[in-house]
């Protein structure tokens, strides 16, 4: 198929193209550059030894869109394209609204222009809330604390009623728990903006050095050794997560959870970097960080049972992938 990916020199949608690449789908990419690096199409055709089509355009200019949909026969889109910076949120709500909605309306616009009908949506574990855990995907969605939890949500909903009024839309809607890790090449990876602001990334530049000491954020919780508990799942299990999620769309929307099921809490993904790295972290415990949940995981039972997907990767190839990509990273 032509799939074309939007945010595909990112984070996620770098892996994901890797491993639609691999199952021998045509890519286009299409991505503004904001939060990623050309480079990385670069990296991903080495990986693979194929060529993405790259397209440098905003999704908010939809005429733009347009034209690339005229050029190529897109099958399906997958959509990454998005600001995902919580904090960054909270004090520019207008940026965050405006990026993440109107690229996504812009995008399921065109896509009805051109008879697209395949569409599978980035959403978040963000969107449950402080609800009860694990999160299971039939929950009522509780408000989130910060702009950009509420555009996944709202995503969400439009996806909902547009796929009510058109029968033929097949979309599927992944909630995403905490991707971390890195292709096992170490071509590709997480490159944060600035200072980290999630835990991983925060670990391999404290191993780096670039970070003198790591802040562990409350260890009162009501948790097995009080720190903060969440569902970690490798970037590459999450990209074949994609792959599954397009090989079984089906009419409606359908809604998944992509995790794996199991909670690690801060000190223990420490202690699993420190052992799987052979490197000492050093760490203090400061306050809690404002808007953070106790703990975070999925119920993977529907993914599975409806994609066939489950999480093959342990916290350890997360742990060493991860810092095999941040020695190789120059920056
Ligand atoms: P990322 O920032 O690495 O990738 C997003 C890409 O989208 C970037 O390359 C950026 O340049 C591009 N982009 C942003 N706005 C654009 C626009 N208007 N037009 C064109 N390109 C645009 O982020 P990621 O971690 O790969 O996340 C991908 C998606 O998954 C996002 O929608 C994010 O909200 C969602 N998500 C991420 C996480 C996470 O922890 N990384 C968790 C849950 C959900
Ligand atoms: N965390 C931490 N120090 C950091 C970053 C995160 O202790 O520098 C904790 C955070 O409180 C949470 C867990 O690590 O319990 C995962 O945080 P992250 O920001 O990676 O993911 P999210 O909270 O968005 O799920």
């Amino acid at each position: 198929m032509n799939i074309l990916v939007s945010g595909g020199a990112g984070y996620i949608g770098s892996h994901t193209c890797v491993s639609l690449l691999e199952e021998g789908h045509q890519v286009i990419v299409v991505d503004n550059l904001s939060n990623s690096k050309y480079e990385v199409i670069d990296r991903i055709n080495k990986i693979t030894n194929r060529n993405v089509i790259f397209y440098k355009a905003d999704l908010t200019e939809k005429d733009l869109i347009d034209v690339i949909f005229s050029k190529h026969a897109i099958d399906a889109v997958i959509h990454f394209a998005g600001l995902k910076s919580v904090g960054e949120s909270v004090e520019k709500p207008l940026k965050y609204y405006h990026n993440n909605i109107v690229s996504t309306l812009n995008l399921v616009r065109v896509c009805q222009n051109y008879g697209v009908n395949k569409f599978v949506f980035s959403s978040s574990a963000t969107v449950y809330g402080n609800n009860q855990v694990p999160s299971v995907e039939t929950l009522n969605l509780l408000p989130t604390t910060n702009p950009y939890g509420e555009t996944k949500a709202m995503s969400e909903r439009i996806l909902k009623d547009i796929s009510s009024a058109n029968p033929e839309l097949s979309v599927s809607i992944l909630r995403y728990f905490n991707p971390v890790g890195a292709h096992t090449s170490g071509l590709i990876g997480e490159v944060p903006n600035g200072i980290p602001n999630n835990l991983m990334p925060y670990m391999t530049q404290v191993a780096k050095g670039k970070i003198e000491k790591l802040k562990v954020f409350g260890n009162d919780y009501l948790t097995s050794d009080g720190t903060g508990v969440r569902d970690y799942i490798h970037v590459m299990d999450l990209a074949e997560g994609h792959v599954a999620a397009l090989n079984s769309l089906t009419k409606g929307v359908h809604i998944y959870n992509l995790g794996t099921g199991r909670g690690t809490s801060v000190l223990e993904l420490i202690e699993a970097f420190e052992k799987a790295n052979s490197i000492k972290l050093s760490y203090e415990i400061v306050e809690r960080r404002a808007g953070d949940l106790a703990e975070s995981y999925a119920e993977t039972s529907k993914a599975f049972e409806e994609l066939g997907w489950v999480a093959k990767r342990d916290i350890v190839d997360m742990c060493k992938d991860a810092w095999r990509f941040e020695k190789n990273n120059l920056e």
